[in-house]
């Protein structure tokens, strides 16, 4: 099902009001000659009532309200497309003030309903798995822009009174290479006044920055780490994904370690499993000796087959086997359920299909 909302004019001009922290609108208020003790009354209504408009903040007068809409952008994110799965699965294509488009992806899981988030416009990490980095970065996304994509599908729940249950930075870009405001981006779901999404219950994956590996390990957050390996070794590892000519394998390992001795907490490797590239029982054994002593789990992905790549799918007796392979060799591993196969459900599919003009 395609579904297109009628959308408001956005504002290239104004900041979202989703971009700023609890503090920081105290900070903005005191400095506007209004009472800090609003902030908690106006982050009510973003983020528990939930508004489409400043004016339905009822207890807000007037001349505040006037004050914050010169300001700030409530809506900065129309909805383009709306594709809904079979499985329950809802893809959104949003529309930015600046005409870009991104991808949002709610999944159903038996554990509750998962976000999955976009970080940037494009991404210059240049995979070559991945639809996202035709076209490369064209821009980084606001925090705002990124809790907003959050807000609107909480706001599509509401009518069936679900929450969000659990995000996972995993769709379009590269949250490390946009690190500053994916962090504040953590920092305002999680709090409680505003989203109250539990930090366990959050996931941010890298392709693998090294250097922001270790500033996010000092950060010394609870929030779940995931890292995109996709190969046992650096030679595969560099001709899937590029960025491991800039980052080795070696130094990710190193960097992996630094981050479980210091936080305590497990890793997750995401592998995507390439037909005829990294599948075999020898990469499975390869990569079981690599995790080895490692605290961590391993996601296996079928991947889908992307039209504007060669790769094809493994088929399914030689994922079982390859799952056993790691089991057998002590590595923890599940194999990804596969959500929304009747839509555009790999990321950056829809983006390149509806947008062409973005990813070339
Ligand atoms: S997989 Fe992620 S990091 Fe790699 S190109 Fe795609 S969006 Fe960028």
């Amino acid at each position: 099902m395609n579904t297109t909302e009628t959308n408001t004019t956005l504002d290239m001009n104004k900041k979202s009001i989703y971009s700023l922290q609890l503090d920081e609108l105290k900070s903005w208020l005191t400095e506007n000659d209004e009472k800090p003790f609003r902030a908690e009354q106006i982050f009510d209504w973003l983020y528990k009532k939930r508004i489409t408009a400043f004016e339905d903040m009822s207890n807000v007068a007037k001349g505040l309200r006037d004050k914050i809409s010169e300001h700030f952008q409530l809506t900065t994110l129309n909805t383009a497309i709306q594709q809904t799965s079979a499985d329950g699965t809802i893809k959104f294509l949003f529309e930015l003030h600046d005409g870009y488009s991104i991808e949002t992806v709610l999944m159903r899981h038996d554990y509750g309903n998962s976000v999955c988030v976009t970080t940037q416009v494009g991404c210059r990490i240049g995979c070559t798995f991945c639809a996202s980095t035709l076209g490369g970065l064209k821009r980084h996304l606001e925090a705002g822009e990124i809790v907003a994509q959050v807000v609107k599908v909480q706001q599509t729940l509401d009518e069936t009174n679900e929450r969000v249950d659990s995000v996972v930075i995993m769709g379009i870009g590269e949250p490390f290479d946009n690190y500053d405001n994916m962090l504040s981006f953590l920092k305002i779901i999680n709090h409680e006044k505003a989203l109250n999404i539990g930090a366990r219950h959050i996931t941010v994956s890298t392709s693998g920055i090294v250097p922001k590996i270790y500033q996010f390990a000092d950060e010394q957050t609870q929030i779940n780490f995931a890292i995109s390996l996709h190969a046992p070794n650096t030679e595969l590892r560099s001709r899937l994904m590029p960025i491991n000519k800039a980052y080795k394998l070696d130094d990710l390992m190193k960097a992996v370690r630094y981050y479980i001795d210091k936080t305590g907490r497990r890793i997750s490797f995401e592998y995507g499993l390439f037909g005829g590239v990294n599948d075999s029982i020898e990469h499975a054994e390869e990569l079981a000796s690599l995790l080895k002593g490692i605290k961590c789990h391993v996601n296996l992905i079928p991947v889908n087959y992307v039209p504007e790549r060669d790769y094809v799918r493994t088929p399914r007796e030689k994922i079982f086997a390859f799952e056993k392979t790691l089991k057998n060799l002590g590595i923890n591993v599940t194999i990804r359920r596969e959500q929304g196969s009747d839509i555009d459900a790999a990321c950056g599919q829809l983006r390149a299909k509806e947008r062409k003009e973005e990813t070339r």
